[in-house]
């Protein structure tokens, strides 16, 4: 088997499994928008899911992500930007990406404002959160009470919009409890910024739980690309 076709049956049973999870959650598969994954994968992985139609590929670390773009940046993919980083990359970052996953706090939105403003360009915002109560100092992910000033802050910069919210199910507890958190923040948003209606949750072993609880954006990387040779 080759490559790209390796790619497409991923592709095939992750949307068949979308789909089956929209069946039981009452919702319609055009509501819910695959993130290819393709951290730790070769740019020619992210050529061949072009040609396969895939529009949207989500990377986490900055030095990959822009090597990857300078590869890729012909061929109209809207690029997501989901893992941390710090604020001395987002210049760099707001070069080529075109939704932010995860802005965390005031600084990360006023780095990332800076950046899109040097490149002229407009970026979509999402606030991550973090579901994990026991996580201290140095999570990823502002607490749920942070949420609303963080958009505040994304609102309030010419350069960005405000997409809506992110999280990752914390490792260890039940997906659908977390998911279903983060539908409430995301509620809670709302009734501030109607226009915040992304929730970006939901990865390759739990995307069922988030669209049951409302996931618009899923960050599928193993189920498309196969196992990572090493942990991110
Ligand atoms: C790697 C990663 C994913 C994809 O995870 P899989 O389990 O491979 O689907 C999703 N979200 C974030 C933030 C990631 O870093």
């Amino acid at each position: 088997m080759t490559r790209a076709q390796e790619l497409a049956l991923n592709l095939a049973d992750v949307r068949a499994r979308v789909e089956a999870a929209c069946v039981l959650a009452g919702r319609e598969p055009a509501d819910v928008n695959i993130i290819t994954v393709t951290k730790t994968w070769p740019s020619s992985d992210i050529q061949l899911l072009a040609q396969l139609g895939v529009v949207d590929i989500g990377e986490s670390r900055d030095q990959e992500a822009s090597a990857k773009f300078a590869d890729c940046g012909g061929l109209g993919l809207r690029w997501h930007f989901i893992g941390q980083f710090q604020t001395n990359k987002a210049n760099r970052i707001a070069r080529y990406a075109d939704v932010v996953h995860s802005l965390d706090r005031p600084k990360a939105v006023h780095a990332l404002e800076q950046g899109a403003a040097l490149a002229d360009r407009s970026i979509t915002g999402l606030v991550q959160v973090s579901l994990d109560k026991q996580a201290g100092e140095g999570r990823a992910g502002a607490s749920p009470d942070e949420v609303v000033d963080i958009a505040t802050e994304i609102v309030r910069s010419p350069h960005l919009r405000l997409g809506g919210v992110m999280a990752v199910a914390p490792i260890g507890t039940d997906p659908g409890l977390a998911f279903q958190s983060l539908a409430e923040v995301s509620a809670q948003l709302r009734e501030h910024f109607p226009e915040a209606t992304m929730i970006s949750a939901g990865m390759s072993e739990d995307l069922t739980e988030a669209i049951a609880h409302g996931a618009t954006h899923l960050r599928i990387g193993s189920a498309i690309m196969g196992s990572r040779s090493y942990v991110q």
